[in-house]
């Protein structure tokens, strides 16, 4: 589903077709989740079409390899071309891009020395639909940011996405909310979290959660239109009074929120 026999996919310098793309699998990164990500979207404008906040994407790709200490030399400039080749080249207009940063062979626990690029996109509709969502609170928590680089998008963070993922879906939930090791709220699987109360919008502060791009465009059209928007630290138990709330991130752009735990907003 994400690729045919025509699919293009940019690899280590190259366009070539998805079907013959290989990759080795001594990696460190399918051995040990040590690889960088991104997630952006394009959408057909009346303009042609735009990748969203591109250069951010990319310039978040290359911090997420220098927090970790992958080397990775591209120009973002150099990147966004890419990415808009790829679209035309697979003549795809509203999509999904992928680029993933990813390691050569090695067993050891230091970075790999040999670092490729690969980038693909394919035609993805909203993560979760337009249904307003069930969220529960996961009983995993967002990590320790001093066992990780939070403000990494690196592979092997998203082990904790898929557990809680599961576990939400397993008691009939569409999503997770996870909470920090304090117990404040933190973000969705993959998404970030935004609440209303009395007309004022809160998010978590940065700290324990990856700062989202989208989330960052919302505080700006939030300071734009004089919304007032505050970041920071929410408990858990606020959640209940809350008159509304919505997570939002590339993949699931802005997803209203039905209830937590069961819980309807008012
Ligand atoms: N939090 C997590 C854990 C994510 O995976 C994502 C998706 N990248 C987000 C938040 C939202 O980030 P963005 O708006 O940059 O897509």
């Amino acid at each position: 589903m994400y690729y045919t026999k025509d699919t293009i996919l940019f690899l280590n310098g190259k366009f070539i077709k998805a079907v013959d793309a290989h990759t080795d699998l001594y990696s460190q990164t399918l051995h040990y989740g040590f690889g960088a990500f991104e997630g952006i979207r394009a959408y057909q404008t009346m303009n042609g079409v735009k990748i969203f906040k591109a250069q951010e994407h990319f310039e978040r790709l290359k911090k997420s390899c220098a927090l970790v200490g992958i080397p990775f030399h591209y120009e973002t400039e150099d990147l966004v071309q890419i990415a808009y080749q790829l679209l035309s080249k697979n003549n795809l207009s509203d999509a999904y891009i992928r680029p993933l940063v990813y390691c050569g062979p090695n067993m050891i626990l230091t970075p790999a020395q040999d670092v490729y690029l690969m980038m693909c996109a394919w035609e993805w509709d909203k993560y979760h639909g337009d249904n307003m969502l069930k969220l529960c609170i996961s009983s995993y928590q967002r990590p320790n940011p001093n066992s990780l680089k939070m403000e990494a998008k690196v592979t092997g963070h998203y082990v904790n996405s898929i557990l809680a993922t599961s576990e939400a879906k397993v008691r009939g939930y569409d999503d997770a909310l996870m909470l920090d090791m304090y117990g404040n709220v933190g973000e969705a699987s993959g998404a970030n979290f935004f609440l209303e109360k009395n007309g004022v919008l809160y998010t978590p502060a940065l700290g324990h959660i990856l700062p989202g791009i989208t989330r960052q465009t919302v505080l700006n059209i939030c300071r734009e239109l004089e919304i007032p928007v505050v970041e920071r630290n929410i408990r858990a138990e606020e959640l209940e009074g809350a008159d509304g709330a919505f997570s939002c991130g590339t993949a699931a752009e802005i997803a209203g929120i039905e209830s937590i735990d069961a819980k309807p907003f008012a």
